[in-house]
Protein backbone atom coordinates (compact mmCIF):
# COMPACT_ATOMS: atom_id res chain seq x y z
CA UNK A 1 0.00 0.00 0.00
CA UNK A 2 1.50 3.26 -1.04
CA UNK A 3 0.53 6.79 0.91
CA UNK A 4 -0.11 9.96 -0.11
CA UNK A 5 -1.23 11.03 3.15
CA UNK A 6 -2.74 14.96 3.25
CA UNK A 7 -1.96 15.40 6.71
CA UNK A 8 1.68 14.47 6.02
CA UNK A 9 2.33 17.54 3.60
CA UNK A 10 5.01 19.27 6.43
CA UNK A 11 7.20 16.21 6.49
CA UNK A 12 7.14 16.12 2.49
CA UNK A 13 7.98 19.45 2.33
CA UNK A 14 10.70 18.90 4.55
CA UNK A 15 11.97 15.93 2.53
CA UNK A 16 11.66 17.88 -0.88
CA UNK A 17 13.90 20.78 1.12
CA UNK A 18 16.64 18.48 2.28
CA UNK A 19 17.48 16.18 -0.22
CA UNK A 20 19.24 17.17 -3.51
CA UNK A 21 16.90 15.16 -6.33
CA UNK A 22 18.57 13.85 -9.40
CA UNK A 23 15.53 14.79 -11.20
CA UNK A 24 12.74 17.52 -9.97
CA UNK A 25 9.07 17.20 -12.44
CA UNK A 26 7.15 19.86 -12.69
CA UNK A 27 3.84 19.24 -13.56
CA UNK A 28 1.61 16.27 -12.21
CA UNK A 29 -0.59 15.42 -15.25
CA UNK A 30 -0.20 11.62 -17.02
CA UNK A 31 3.00 12.76 -18.39
CA UNK A 32 4.67 14.01 -15.57
CA UNK A 33 3.55 11.14 -13.58
CA UNK A 34 4.40 8.28 -15.86
CA UNK A 35 8.16 10.07 -15.78
CA UNK A 36 8.06 9.74 -11.77
CA UNK A 37 7.38 6.28 -11.74
CA UNK A 38 10.03 5.37 -14.43
CA UNK A 39 12.80 7.54 -12.99
CA UNK A 40 11.44 5.90 -9.53
CA UNK A 41 11.55 2.69 -11.00
CA UNK A 42 15.14 3.11 -11.90
CA UNK A 43 16.60 3.69 -8.82
CA UNK A 44 16.88 7.41 -9.34
CA UNK A 45 16.21 10.08 -6.47
CA UNK A 46 13.33 11.84 -7.64
CA UNK A 47 10.27 14.64 -7.13
CA UNK A 48 7.41 15.66 -9.00
CA UNK A 49 5.70 19.03 -8.10
CA UNK A 50 1.97 19.71 -9.06
CA UNK A 51 0.81 23.83 -8.67
CA UNK A 52 -3.08 22.91 -8.48
CA UNK A 53 -4.18 18.92 -8.30
CA UNK A 54 -2.52 16.17 -9.71
CA UNK A 55 -4.50 15.43 -12.74
CA UNK A 56 -6.17 18.57 -12.63
CA UNK A 57 -4.84 19.82 -16.07
CA UNK A 58 -5.87 18.42 -19.40
CA UNK A 59 -5.32 14.52 -17.84
CA UNK A 60 -8.62 14.66 -15.77
CA UNK A 61 -10.89 15.95 -19.13
CA UNK A 62 -9.91 13.61 -21.61
CA UNK A 63 -11.75 11.26 -23.66
CA UNK A 64 -10.54 8.55 -21.74
CA UNK A 65 -9.40 6.31 -24.45
CA UNK A 66 -6.53 4.24 -24.51
CA UNK A 67 -6.38 4.04 -27.95
CA UNK A 68 -4.13 3.03 -30.91
CA UNK A 69 -5.87 6.05 -32.81
CA UNK A 70 -6.91 4.56 -35.94
CA UNK A 71 -7.73 7.61 -37.67
CA UNK A 72 -3.25 7.71 -37.60
CA UNK A 73 -4.33 5.39 -40.56
CA UNK A 74 -5.55 7.30 -42.58
CA UNK A 75 -2.80 9.98 -42.69
CA UNK A 76 0.03 6.72 -43.13
CA UNK A 77 1.21 6.96 -39.54
CA UNK A 78 1.31 3.34 -39.33
CA UNK A 79 4.42 3.77 -36.54
CA UNK A 80 1.93 6.07 -34.44
CA UNK A 81 -0.84 3.17 -34.49
CA UNK A 82 1.48 0.34 -33.27
CA UNK A 83 3.17 1.96 -31.08
CA UNK A 84 0.31 3.03 -29.21
CA UNK A 85 -2.20 -0.26 -30.23
CA UNK A 86 0.99 -2.31 -28.57
CA UNK A 87 0.97 0.46 -25.37
CA UNK A 88 -2.79 -0.02 -24.57
CA UNK A 89 -1.73 -3.70 -23.80
CA UNK A 90 0.81 -2.72 -21.66
CA UNK A 91 -1.65 -0.36 -19.74
CA UNK A 92 -3.98 -3.81 -19.76
CA UNK A 93 -1.63 -6.17 -18.26
CA UNK A 94 -0.14 -2.83 -15.83
CA UNK A 95 -3.35 -1.99 -14.63
CA UNK A 96 -6.61 -4.45 -16.00
CA UNK A 97 -8.92 -2.29 -13.63
CA UNK A 98 -8.35 1.11 -15.51
CA UNK A 99 -7.89 -0.06 -19.29
CA UNK A 100 -11.49 -1.87 -19.82
CA UNK A 101 -12.01 -3.71 -22.93
CA UNK A 102 -15.13 -2.24 -24.97
CA UNK A 103 -16.75 -2.41 -28.25
CA UNK A 104 -16.48 0.77 -30.42
CA UNK A 105 -19.11 0.78 -33.69
CA UNK A 106 -17.84 2.37 -36.46
CA UNK A 107 -21.43 3.40 -38.42
CA UNK A 108 -20.89 3.66 -41.99
CA UNK A 109 -23.04 5.58 -44.53
CA UNK A 110 -22.21 3.95 -47.79
CA UNK A 111 -20.58 1.13 -48.94
CA UNK A 112 -17.13 3.15 -49.82
CA UNK A 113 -17.11 4.35 -46.06
CA UNK A 114 -17.85 0.54 -44.68
CA UNK A 115 -14.88 -0.62 -46.61
CA UNK A 116 -12.59 1.99 -45.47
CA UNK A 117 -13.33 0.77 -42.15
CA UNK A 118 -13.01 -2.36 -42.86
CA UNK A 119 -9.81 -2.18 -44.13
CA UNK A 120 -8.30 0.06 -41.38
CA UNK A 121 -9.43 -1.98 -38.40
CA UNK A 122 -7.76 -4.97 -40.03
CA UNK A 123 -4.15 -3.41 -40.17
CA UNK A 124 -5.01 -1.86 -36.70
CA UNK A 125 -5.72 -5.03 -35.63
CA UNK A 126 -2.75 -6.75 -37.36
CA UNK A 127 -0.68 -4.04 -35.86
CA UNK A 128 -1.69 -3.72 -32.37
CA UNK A 129 -1.18 -8.59 -32.17
CA UNK A 130 -5.03 -7.99 -31.20
CA UNK A 131 -6.10 -11.54 -29.87
CA UNK A 132 -8.20 -13.42 -32.14
CA UNK A 133 -11.69 -13.45 -29.17
CA UNK A 134 -11.24 -9.40 -29.64
CA UNK A 135 -10.67 -9.23 -33.44
CA UNK A 136 -13.49 -6.90 -35.38
CA UNK A 137 -16.79 -7.89 -36.11
CA UNK A 138 -18.71 -6.36 -39.46
CA UNK A 139 -22.68 -5.82 -39.50
CA UNK A 140 -25.59 -5.15 -41.20
CA UNK A 141 -29.37 -5.62 -41.57
CA UNK A 142 -30.67 -7.00 -38.76
CA UNK A 143 -27.50 -8.05 -36.87
CA UNK A 144 -26.37 -4.12 -37.00
CA UNK A 145 -30.31 -3.26 -35.63
CA UNK A 146 -30.41 -5.71 -32.86
CA UNK A 147 -26.52 -4.91 -31.76
CA UNK A 148 -27.29 -1.21 -31.52
CA UNK A 149 -31.09 -0.58 -32.06
CA UNK A 150 -30.53 3.28 -31.46
CA UNK A 151 -29.03 3.58 -34.36
CA UNK A 152 -30.72 4.62 -37.64
CA UNK A 153 -29.53 2.15 -39.94
CA UNK A 154 -31.88 3.67 -42.54
CA UNK A 155 -28.64 5.96 -42.96
CA UNK A 156 -26.24 3.71 -41.86
CA UNK A 157 -27.01 0.31 -43.02
CA UNK A 158 -23.25 -1.00 -41.87
CA UNK A 159 -21.03 -0.88 -39.00
CA UNK A 160 -17.59 -2.43 -38.64
CA UNK A 161 -17.59 -3.04 -34.36
CA UNK A 162 -13.93 -3.62 -33.14
CA UNK A 163 -11.93 -3.85 -29.54
CA UNK A 164 -10.86 -0.58 -27.95
CA UNK A 165 -9.31 0.05 -24.27
CA UNK A 166 -11.51 2.71 -21.79
CA UNK A 167 -9.58 4.12 -18.68
CA UNK A 168 -10.09 6.69 -16.15
CA UNK A 169 -7.36 9.31 -16.83
CA UNK A 170 -7.36 10.74 -13.77
CA UNK A 171 -7.12 7.69 -11.83
CA UNK A 172 -4.79 6.15 -14.23
CA UNK A 173 -2.51 9.64 -13.01
CA UNK A 174 -2.72 9.09 -9.24
CA UNK A 175 -1.75 5.36 -10.02
CA UNK A 176 1.44 6.44 -11.88
CA UNK A 177 2.26 9.05 -8.85
CA UNK A 178 1.51 6.31 -6.14
CA UNK A 179 3.87 3.75 -7.76
CA UNK A 180 6.12 6.47 -8.44
CA UNK A 181 6.35 6.96 -4.36
CA UNK A 182 6.03 3.54 -3.63
CA UNK A 183 9.51 3.23 -5.76
CA UNK A 184 11.10 5.82 -3.18
CA UNK A 185 9.76 8.82 -5.29
CA UNK A 186 8.15 11.97 -3.65
CA UNK A 187 5.22 13.82 -5.12
CA UNK A 188 3.33 17.33 -3.96
CA UNK A 189 -0.10 18.61 -5.28
CA UNK A 190 -0.56 22.57 -4.55
CA UNK A 191 3.22 23.30 -5.10
CA UNK A 192 3.82 25.71 -7.81
CA UNK A 193 7.29 26.11 -9.32
CA UNK A 194 7.53 29.47 -9.13
CA UNK A 195 11.27 30.22 -10.27
CA UNK A 196 14.63 28.46 -11.25
CA UNK A 197 17.61 28.91 -9.63
CA UNK A 198 20.98 28.26 -11.92
CA UNK A 199 24.88 28.14 -11.08
CA UNK A 200 27.07 28.54 -13.64
CA UNK A 201 24.01 28.83 -16.48
CA UNK A 202 22.89 25.59 -15.67
CA UNK A 203 19.07 24.82 -13.92
CA UNK A 204 20.58 23.36 -10.19
CA UNK A 205 17.06 24.18 -8.39
CA UNK A 206 13.47 25.12 -8.29
CA UNK A 207 11.64 27.89 -6.07
CA UNK A 208 8.54 26.11 -5.08
CA UNK A 209 5.42 27.47 -3.21
CA UNK A 210 3.16 25.35 -1.40
CA UNK A 211 -0.47 26.23 -2.12
CA UNK A 212 -1.62 25.38 1.60
CA UNK A 213 0.35 26.83 3.78
CA UNK A 214 2.03 29.32 1.77
CA UNK A 215 5.65 28.06 2.53
CA UNK A 216 8.49 28.83 0.17
CA UNK A 217 10.92 26.34 -0.34
CA UNK A 218 13.93 25.78 -2.48
CA UNK A 219 14.17 22.17 -4.30
CA UNK A 220 17.60 21.00 -5.55
CA UNK A 221 17.85 19.03 -8.05
CA UNK A 222 20.61 17.65 -10.92
CA UNK A 223 18.32 18.63 -13.53
CA UNK A 224 14.66 19.29 -14.09
CA UNK A 225 11.81 18.12 -16.65
CA UNK A 226 9.27 20.26 -17.86
CA UNK A 227 5.53 18.23 -18.07
CA UNK A 228 3.41 21.21 -17.65
CA UNK A 229 1.07 20.17 -20.41
CA UNK A 230 -0.56 23.70 -21.45
CA UNK A 231 1.61 25.30 -19.38
CA UNK A 232 5.20 24.34 -20.99
CA UNK A 233 5.89 27.76 -22.51
CA UNK A 234 5.09 29.45 -18.95
CA UNK A 235 7.55 26.98 -17.34
CA UNK A 236 10.09 27.38 -20.00
CA UNK A 237 9.47 31.65 -19.11
CA UNK A 238 10.86 30.73 -15.67
CA UNK A 239 14.04 29.39 -16.79
CA UNK A 240 14.33 32.96 -18.37
CA UNK A 241 14.53 31.31 -21.99
CA UNK A 242 11.62 31.45 -24.48
CA UNK A 243 10.57 27.73 -25.78
CA UNK A 244 12.19 26.38 -28.66
CA UNK A 245 8.94 25.12 -30.07
CA UNK A 246 5.82 26.95 -29.55
CA UNK A 247 2.78 25.05 -28.30
CA UNK A 248 -0.65 25.54 -30.25
CA UNK A 249 -3.65 25.04 -27.84
CA UNK A 250 -6.74 23.14 -28.73
CA UNK A 251 -9.94 22.76 -26.79
CA UNK A 252 -11.25 19.90 -26.72
CA UNK A 253 -15.18 20.02 -25.24
CA UNK A 254 -17.35 16.82 -23.72
CA UNK A 255 -20.98 16.87 -23.07
CA UNK A 256 -22.57 14.11 -20.06
CA UNK A 257 -26.01 13.24 -20.74
CA UNK A 258 -28.59 10.50 -18.85
CA UNK A 259 -27.85 7.05 -20.16
CA UNK A 260 -31.75 7.01 -20.52
CA UNK A 261 -31.64 9.74 -23.01
CA UNK A 262 -29.41 7.85 -25.50
CA UNK A 263 -29.50 3.82 -24.11
CA UNK A 264 -26.16 3.19 -26.41
CA UNK A 265 -24.79 -0.11 -25.84
CA UNK A 266 -21.48 0.12 -26.86
CA UNK A 267 -19.55 3.08 -27.32
CA UNK A 268 -19.88 5.05 -31.24
CA UNK A 269 -17.72 6.72 -33.16
CA UNK A 270 -19.62 9.07 -35.23
CA UNK A 271 -18.28 11.78 -37.91
CA UNK A 272 -19.28 15.17 -37.14
CA UNK A 273 -20.41 17.95 -39.88
CA UNK A 274 -16.53 19.30 -40.38
CA UNK A 275 -15.36 15.42 -40.71
CA UNK A 276 -14.16 15.61 -36.91
CA UNK A 277 -14.71 11.92 -34.94
CA UNK A 278 -17.31 12.18 -32.29
CA UNK A 279 -17.54 9.67 -30.24
CA UNK A 280 -20.66 8.90 -27.58
CA UNK A 281 -19.59 6.49 -24.49
CA UNK A 282 -21.89 5.40 -22.32
CA UNK A 283 -20.50 4.81 -18.40
CA UNK A 284 -22.80 3.62 -15.86
CA UNK A 285 -25.63 6.26 -15.45
CA UNK A 286 -24.20 8.49 -17.92
CA UNK A 287 -23.19 8.86 -21.64
CA UNK A 288 -20.59 11.53 -22.19
CA UNK A 289 -19.71 13.06 -25.76
CA UNK A 290 -16.89 14.61 -27.14
CA UNK A 291 -15.18 16.29 -28.45
CA UNK A 292 -14.51 19.46 -30.18
CA UNK A 293 -11.21 20.61 -31.44
CA UNK A 294 -10.87 24.36 -31.94
CA UNK A 295 -7.71 26.60 -31.35
CA UNK A 296 -7.58 27.96 -28.06
CA UNK A 297 -5.88 31.58 -28.60
CA UNK A 298 -6.02 32.33 -24.53
CA UNK A 299 -3.41 31.89 -22.03
CA UNK A 300 -3.64 28.22 -20.74
CA UNK A 301 -6.66 27.77 -18.29
CA UNK A 302 -7.75 24.99 -15.63
CA UNK A 303 -11.35 25.46 -16.57
CA UNK A 304 -11.73 26.45 -19.93
CA UNK A 305 -15.15 28.18 -20.79
CA UNK A 306 -17.70 26.02 -22.73
CA UNK A 307 -19.51 27.75 -25.42
CA UNK A 308 -23.24 27.08 -25.97
CA UNK A 309 -21.78 26.71 -29.82
CA UNK A 310 -19.68 24.24 -28.74
CA UNK A 311 -22.81 21.55 -27.41
CA UNK A 312 -24.50 22.24 -30.44
CA UNK A 313 -21.82 21.09 -32.43
CA UNK A 314 -21.92 18.02 -30.60
CA UNK A 315 -25.95 17.25 -30.83
CA UNK A 316 -25.32 17.16 -34.68
CA UNK A 317 -24.08 13.42 -34.90
CA UNK A 318 -26.47 12.29 -32.58
CA UNK A 319 -29.19 13.58 -34.47
CA UNK A 320 -27.74 12.29 -37.37
CA UNK A 321 -26.62 8.78 -35.91
CA UNK A 322 -29.74 8.17 -34.08
CA UNK A 323 -32.52 10.74 -34.61
CA UNK A 324 -32.52 11.81 -31.05
CA UNK A 325 -32.37 16.09 -30.60
CA UNK A 326 -30.79 16.97 -27.79
CA UNK A 327 -31.66 19.85 -25.64
CA UNK A 328 -29.14 22.07 -24.14
CA UNK A 329 -30.98 21.41 -20.81
CA UNK A 330 -30.17 17.29 -21.31
CA UNK A 331 -26.10 18.28 -20.51
CA UNK A 332 -26.07 17.21 -16.85
CA UNK A 333 -22.58 18.17 -16.81
CA UNK A 334 -19.65 18.94 -19.76
CA UNK A 335 -16.38 19.30 -19.60
CA UNK A 336 -13.59 20.92 -21.53
CA UNK A 337 -9.72 20.22 -22.03
CA UNK A 338 -6.90 22.01 -23.76
CA UNK A 339 -4.59 19.50 -25.81
CA UNK A 340 -0.74 20.88 -25.97
CA UNK A 341 0.34 20.44 -29.52
CA UNK A 342 3.32 21.67 -30.95
CA UNK A 343 3.03 23.72 -33.61
CA UNK A 344 3.75 23.14 -37.30
CA UNK A 345 3.11 25.47 -39.90
CA UNK A 346 0.18 26.43 -41.70
CA UNK A 347 -1.76 23.50 -40.22
CA UNK A 348 -4.52 23.64 -38.22
CA UNK A 349 -4.87 22.04 -34.77
CA UNK A 350 -7.22 18.98 -36.23
CA UNK A 351 -3.88 18.69 -38.79
CA UNK A 352 -1.01 18.80 -36.19
CA UNK A 353 0.53 15.73 -34.92
CA UNK A 354 0.06 14.39 -31.58
CA UNK A 355 3.67 13.30 -31.60
CA UNK A 356 5.62 14.23 -28.85
CA UNK A 357 8.32 15.88 -28.79
CA UNK A 358 11.39 16.28 -26.27
CA UNK A 359 14.02 19.11 -25.98
CA UNK A 360 16.51 20.83 -23.93
CA UNK A 361 17.09 24.59 -23.02
CA UNK A 362 20.82 26.32 -22.70
CA UNK A 363 20.19 25.86 -19.05
CA UNK A 364 19.41 21.95 -19.33
CA UNK A 365 15.45 22.28 -18.53
CA UNK A 366 14.43 19.17 -20.13
CA UNK A 367 10.62 19.97 -21.43
CA UNK A 368 8.67 17.11 -22.97
CA UNK A 369 5.60 18.68 -24.84
CA UNK A 370 2.92 17.01 -27.33
CA UNK A 371 1.72 13.28 -27.14
CA UNK A 372 -1.11 11.61 -26.14
CA UNK A 373 -2.62 9.85 -22.73
CA UNK A 374 -2.60 6.31 -24.48
CA UNK A 375 1.33 6.63 -24.74
CA UNK A 376 2.51 7.85 -21.81
CA UNK A 377 4.70 4.95 -20.63
CA UNK A 378 6.33 5.17 -23.46
CA UNK A 379 6.93 9.16 -23.35
CA UNK A 380 8.04 8.01 -20.00
CA UNK A 381 10.86 5.96 -21.02
CA UNK A 382 12.03 8.32 -23.60
CA UNK A 383 12.19 11.09 -21.08
CA UNK A 384 14.10 9.58 -18.59
CA UNK A 385 17.00 8.09 -20.89
CA UNK A 386 17.26 11.76 -22.34
CA UNK A 387 18.02 13.06 -18.50
CA UNK A 388 20.00 10.12 -18.10
CA UNK A 389 22.15 11.02 -21.07
CA UNK A 390 22.47 14.38 -20.21
CA UNK A 391 22.20 14.99 -16.91
CA UNK A 392 24.93 11.45 -16.52
CA UNK A 393 23.05 9.81 -13.67
CA UNK A 394 23.55 6.24 -13.15
CA UNK A 395 20.47 4.23 -12.48
CA UNK A 396 19.69 0.85 -11.77
CA UNK A 397 19.52 -1.69 -14.64
CA UNK A 398 15.98 -2.33 -16.70
CA UNK A 399 13.29 -2.00 -13.97
CA UNK A 400 11.04 -4.67 -12.82
CA UNK A 401 7.60 -3.79 -14.62
CA UNK A 402 5.31 -4.19 -11.29
CA UNK A 403 1.49 -3.45 -11.14
CA UNK A 404 0.32 -0.49 -10.32
CA UNK A 405 -1.39 0.15 -7.67
CA UNK A 406 -4.89 -1.87 -7.32
CA UNK A 407 -3.74 -3.77 -10.51
CA UNK A 408 -2.28 -6.80 -8.54
CA UNK A 409 -4.97 -9.03 -9.11
CA UNK A 410 -5.90 -12.55 -11.39
CA UNK A 411 -8.96 -13.63 -12.69
CA UNK A 412 -10.70 -11.11 -14.41
CA UNK A 413 -12.57 -8.24 -13.27
CA UNK A 414 -16.12 -9.67 -13.24
CA UNK A 415 -14.78 -12.28 -10.93
CA UNK A 416 -13.39 -9.61 -8.63
CA UNK A 417 -16.72 -7.80 -8.67
CA UNK A 418 -18.61 -10.80 -7.22
CA UNK A 419 -16.06 -11.40 -4.78
CA UNK A 420 -16.60 -7.46 -3.26
CA UNK A 421 -20.26 -8.24 -4.06
CA UNK A 422 -20.09 -11.17 -1.86
CA UNK A 423 -18.18 -9.59 1.02
CA UNK A 424 -20.13 -6.23 0.89
CA UNK A 425 -23.20 -7.23 -0.33
CA UNK A 426 -24.61 -4.24 -3.02
CA UNK A 427 -25.96 -3.87 -6.62
CA UNK A 428 -23.44 -5.10 -9.52
CA UNK A 429 -23.38 -1.75 -11.27
CA UNK A 430 -22.14 -0.05 -7.66
CA UNK A 431 -19.65 -3.06 -7.22
CA UNK A 432 -18.23 -2.67 -11.04
CA UNK A 433 -17.67 1.16 -10.22
CA UNK A 434 -15.63 1.04 -7.15
CA UNK A 435 -13.44 -1.83 -9.22
CA UNK A 436 -13.29 -0.19 -11.72
CA UNK A 437 -11.99 2.89 -9.69
CA UNK A 438 -9.30 0.75 -7.15
CA UNK A 439 -8.89 -2.35 -8.30
CA UNK A 440 -7.49 -4.42 -5.52
CA UNK A 441 -7.19 -1.56 -2.95
CA UNK A 442 -11.38 -1.58 -3.46
CA UNK A 443 -11.48 -3.64 -0.28
CA UNK A 444 -9.10 -1.20 1.69
CA UNK A 445 -11.36 1.45 0.49
CA UNK A 446 -14.74 -0.59 1.76
CA UNK A 447 -12.92 -1.34 5.43
CA UNK A 448 -12.38 2.26 5.92
CA UNK A 449 -16.27 2.82 5.79
CA UNK A 450 -18.65 0.95 3.06
CA UNK A 451 -21.46 3.11 3.92
CA UNK A 452 -22.94 5.40 1.24
CA UNK A 453 -22.09 9.33 1.96
CA UNK A 454 -25.78 10.03 1.77
CA UNK A 455 -28.59 7.84 1.32
CA UNK A 456 -29.20 6.47 -2.51
CA UNK A 457 -25.80 7.51 -3.71
CA UNK A 458 -23.04 5.28 -5.22
CA UNK A 459 -19.95 7.24 -3.25
CA UNK A 460 -19.15 5.52 0.17
CA UNK A 461 -17.60 7.24 3.07
CA UNK A 462 -14.22 5.26 2.62
CA UNK A 463 -14.01 6.54 -0.81
CA UNK A 464 -13.73 9.92 1.04
CA UNK A 465 -11.13 8.78 3.82
CA UNK A 466 -8.99 6.90 1.00
CA UNK A 467 -8.53 10.03 -1.18
CA UNK A 468 -7.40 12.38 2.08
CA UNK A 469 -4.71 9.45 3.62
CA UNK A 470 -4.09 7.73 0.31
CA UNK A 471 -4.47 9.74 -2.78
CA UNK A 472 -3.20 13.54 -1.32
CA UNK A 473 -6.66 14.95 -1.55
CA UNK A 474 -6.04 18.64 -0.44
CA UNK A 475 -9.79 19.99 -1.31
CA UNK A 476 -13.07 18.72 -1.85
CA UNK A 477 -12.63 19.39 -5.67
CA UNK A 478 -9.86 17.18 -5.61
CA UNK A 479 -12.13 13.95 -3.59
CA UNK A 480 -15.75 15.30 -6.14
CA UNK A 481 -13.82 15.96 -9.16
CA UNK A 482 -10.49 13.65 -9.27
CA UNK A 483 -10.81 10.98 -6.74
CA UNK A 484 -13.97 9.61 -6.61
CA UNK A 485 -14.84 11.52 -10.21
CA UNK A 486 -18.55 11.86 -8.79
CA UNK A 487 -18.09 15.03 -11.03
CA UNK A 488 -17.88 12.98 -14.14
CA UNK A 489 -19.83 10.15 -13.99
CA UNK A 490 -22.60 10.51 -11.30
CA UNK A 491 -23.10 14.15 -11.83
CA UNK A 492 -26.80 13.69 -10.68
CA UNK A 493 -25.47 12.60 -7.11
CA UNK A 494 -22.89 15.48 -6.75
CA UNK A 495 -25.55 17.96 -4.90
CA UNK A 496 -26.47 14.93 -2.77
CA UNK A 497 -22.69 14.59 -1.43
CA UNK A 498 -20.85 18.01 -1.37
CA UNK A 499 -22.25 18.77 2.15
CA UNK A 500 -21.66 14.79 3.66
CA UNK A 501 -18.73 15.06 2.34
CA UNK A 502 -17.53 17.96 3.40
CA UNK A 503 -18.01 16.96 7.05
CA UNK A 504 -15.94 14.25 6.71
CA UNK A 505 -13.01 16.06 4.92
CA UNK A 506 -13.13 18.62 7.62
CA UNK A 507 -13.28 16.34 10.40
CA UNK A 508 -10.04 14.46 9.09
CA UNK A 509 -8.32 17.51 8.13
CA UNK A 510 -9.32 20.28 10.87
CA UNK A 511 -11.14 22.32 8.76
CA UNK A 512 -12.79 25.22 10.36
CA UNK A 513 -16.65 25.64 9.50
CA UNK A 514 -15.62 28.57 8.04
CA UNK A 515 -13.16 26.68 5.72
CA UNK A 516 -16.09 23.91 5.69
CA UNK A 517 -18.71 26.05 4.29
CA UNK A 518 -15.92 28.12 1.80
CA UNK A 519 -15.06 24.43 0.43
CA UNK A 520 -18.73 23.25 -0.14
CA UNK A 521 -19.52 26.43 -1.76
CA UNK A 522 -16.38 26.61 -3.95
CA UNK A 523 -17.38 22.95 -5.79
CA UNK A 524 -21.55 24.13 -5.71
CA UNK A 525 -20.12 26.74 -7.81
CA UNK A 526 -17.90 24.94 -10.06
CA UNK A 527 -20.18 22.10 -10.79
CA UNK A 528 -23.00 24.53 -11.53
CA UNK A 529 -20.68 26.23 -14.01
CA UNK A 530 -19.89 23.03 -15.89
CA UNK A 531 -23.93 22.30 -15.96
CA UNK A 532 -25.88 25.27 -16.99
CA UNK A 533 -24.71 26.39 -19.85
CA UNK A 534 -27.12 29.04 -21.32
C1 LIG B 1 -10.57 16.86 -25.10
C2 LIG B 1 -9.38 15.94 -25.09
C3 LIG B 1 -9.57 14.58 -25.29
C4 LIG B 1 -8.47 13.72 -25.27
N1 LIG B 1 -8.69 12.38 -25.37
C5 LIG B 1 -7.66 11.53 -25.33
C6 LIG B 1 -7.90 10.13 -25.35
O1 LIG B 1 -9.04 9.66 -25.36
N2 LIG B 1 -6.82 9.31 -25.34
C7 LIG B 1 -5.53 9.79 -25.30
O2 LIG B 1 -4.61 8.98 -25.33
N3 LIG B 1 -5.28 11.12 -25.21
C8 LIG B 1 -6.31 11.99 -25.21
N4 LIG B 1 -6.09 13.34 -25.11
C9 LIG B 1 -4.72 13.82 -24.92
C10 LIG B 1 -4.29 13.70 -23.45
O3 LIG B 1 -5.37 13.97 -22.59
C11 LIG B 1 -3.14 14.66 -23.16
O4 LIG B 1 -2.12 14.40 -24.08
C12 LIG B 1 -2.57 14.48 -21.75
O5 LIG B 1 -3.58 14.45 -20.77
C13 LIG B 1 -1.59 15.60 -21.45
O6 LIG B 1 -1.06 15.37 -20.17
P1 LIG B 1 0.07 16.29 -19.54
O7 LIG B 1 0.51 15.65 -18.29
O8 LIG B 1 1.11 16.55 -20.56
O9 LIG B 1 -0.67 17.68 -19.26
P2 LIG B 1 -1.63 18.05 -18.04
O10 LIG B 1 -2.50 16.93 -17.68
O11 LIG B 1 -2.30 19.33 -18.36
O12 LIG B 1 -0.64 18.25 -16.82
C14 LIG B 1 0.21 19.37 -16.71
C15 LIG B 1 0.24 19.76 -15.24
O13 LIG B 1 1.28 20.72 -15.02
C16 LIG B 1 0.88 21.53 -13.94
N5 LIG B 1 1.67 22.77 -13.91
C17 LIG B 1 1.61 23.81 -14.77
N6 LIG B 1 2.48 24.77 -14.39
C18 LIG B 1 3.12 24.32 -13.28
C19 LIG B 1 4.11 24.87 -12.40
N7 LIG B 1 4.63 26.09 -12.60
N8 LIG B 1 4.51 24.14 -11.33
C20 LIG B 1 4.01 22.89 -11.11
N9 LIG B 1 3.05 22.34 -11.90
C21 LIG B 1 2.62 23.04 -12.97
C22 LIG B 1 -0.61 21.77 -14.23
O14 LIG B 1 -1.31 22.19 -13.07
C23 LIG B 1 -1.05 20.41 -14.76
O15 LIG B 1 -1.63 19.61 -13.75
C24 LIG B 1 -7.16 14.23 -25.10
C25 LIG B 1 -6.98 15.61 -24.91
C26 LIG B 1 -8.08 16.46 -24.88
C27 LIG B 1 -7.89 17.91 -24.63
Amino acid sequence: MTVLDTRQRDTTLRELQNTNFDLAIIGGGITGAGILREASLRGLSVALLEAEDFASGTSSKSTKLVHGGIRYLAMGHFHVVREASLERKRVNELAPHLAEPQWLMLPAGNLMEFFKYRAGVSVYEQLGQVESRDLHVNLSGESLAAREPLLDTKRYSRACVYREYLTDDARLVLANIRAGVQSGGVALNRARVSGVIKADGRLRALHVRCGVSGEEIVVNCKGAINAAGPWVESVCDLDGLRSEKPLVLSKGVHIVIPHNLLPLKQMVLMVGRDNRPVFAIPRGEVVYIGTTDTRYEQPADLWPEVKRSELEYLFVPIRDYFGVELKLEDCISTWAGLRPLIAQRGKSTKEISRKDEIWISKSGLITIAGGKLTGYRKMAEETVDTAVRFLQLSPDDEPEDIPLPGGDFTGDVEEQVSRLQLQYPMEESAALRLFRLYGSEAWDVMALNPEPVSDGVSIVTGELIWAIKQEGATTLEDIIYRRTRAAFYRPLEVADIIEPASVVAAAILNWSEDQRIAEAESVRARFQADSEIR
